[in-house]
């Protein structure tokens, strides 16, 4: 029997999907769940395996070629192990990929998601035709992945391109990984929520206090971009700060790996030029002139990058295993 179906797996801090796909990167049916800082590792994986029984209930498993994961957090795609994850603490030094192939029978390969969110675009999204490029997720925090000479590049275990953690302002906000100034306590959308919520403590008035019922830790980066859009003067100073700390980080990333293009993934993408705008300023004003012509566009996958990523990255290992 051809073994013409590929799973693949997004697991994320709020929740996980479940797609089949076939060899021309087409999801052909989907399943979503909610993930809960409070389960198991046990009680996760009998869910993602049941998922996986109703996704395949019509094809068998003996028609998957093999199972693509984009993992949220430190993966090492050489050992299949899930070191940790964040919003998930439960889950430490998690074997993912021995789990799920004693389920499908069928080889599994792991990887970061950010990582194969690049690998997504580059494959089918907005990076097709380019063979240096560098992928930024920005959205709860920020993540990344890079593609040199149409490759992947993964580090030594994985772990590369933890763009949200460069280091953007040394005496900046203390950051959820411990470090102080990085790009993802500057420009994240909870970095964005934050800014906003601090300035309106501070009696600077915005239209969003009337959105947040008052209550200032319910402002959202969302909120806050919805009221920079129609021109609120406070909300719009939020936004540029957070796009200049991005235009910042886009800066060190164009010196250090000189791709043709630039992508912004994640939720505060869809801000579009708000987010976008700042970002070219910094590029104009900072970069040095060789690498000021790189283009910075927004994701065209959205949500499903790392999932097709994770179908590209099951293609490219799966020919091996045929
Ligand atoms: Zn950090």
């Amino acid at each position: 029997m051809s073994r013409d179906f590929i799973l693949v797996l997004d697991l994320g801090g709020t929740q996980f999907r479940l797609a089949l796909a076939n060899r021309d990167g087409k999801l052909l049916s989907r399943y979503a769940a909610s993930t809960y800082a409070a389960e198991s590792q046990r009680r996760l994986i009998e869910r993602i395996n049941k998922a996986i029984r109703e996704l395949t209930s019509d094809i068998g498993l003996e028609q998957v070629l093999g199972m693509g994961v984009a993992a949220a957090g430190l993966v090492n795609p050489g050992t299949g192990v899930l070191l940790s994850s964040p919003n998930l603490p439960k889950l430490r030094n998690v074997p993912l990929k021995a789990l799920l192939e004693r389920e499908i029978e069928a080889p599994v390969w792991l990887t970061n998601d950010a990582s194969l969110a690049a690998l997504g675009e580059h494959r089918f999204g907005a990076g097709r035709g380019f063979s240096h490029l560098v992928y930024i997720t920005v959205s709860t925090g920020i993540g990344g992945g890079v593609i040199i000479d149409n490759g992947l590049f993964l580090g030594s275990q994985g772990y590369a391109a933890e763009i949200g953690h460069m280091v953007i302002d040394p005496d900046g906000p203390r950051c959820a990984c411990g470090n102080i100034g990085c790009l993802e306590a500057l420009a994240s959308g909870s970095a964005i929520a934050r800014m906003a919520s601090e300035e309106m403590s501070k009696g600077k008035a915005s239209i969003i206090t009337g959105l947040a019922d008052d209550d200032l830790s319910q402002v959202t980066a969302e909120m806050v971009a919805r009221a920079a859009q129609s021109g609120d003067p406070l909300t719009l100073e939020i936004m540029e700060r957070a796009g200049t700390s991005l235009g910042i980080g886009v800066v060190n990333l164009l010196h250090l790996f000189d791709p043709e293009l630039v992508i912004i993934g994640g939720g505060v993408s869809r801000c579009g030029e708000l987010i976008l705008a700042p970002v070219r300023r910094v590029i104009a004003e900072r970069a040095m002139s060789g690498f000021k012509g790189a283009k910075v566009v927004i994701s065209a996958l959205a949500d499903d990058s790392g999932l097709l990523g994770a179908v590209a990255w099951v293609l490219d290992k799966g020919t091996s295993f045929l």
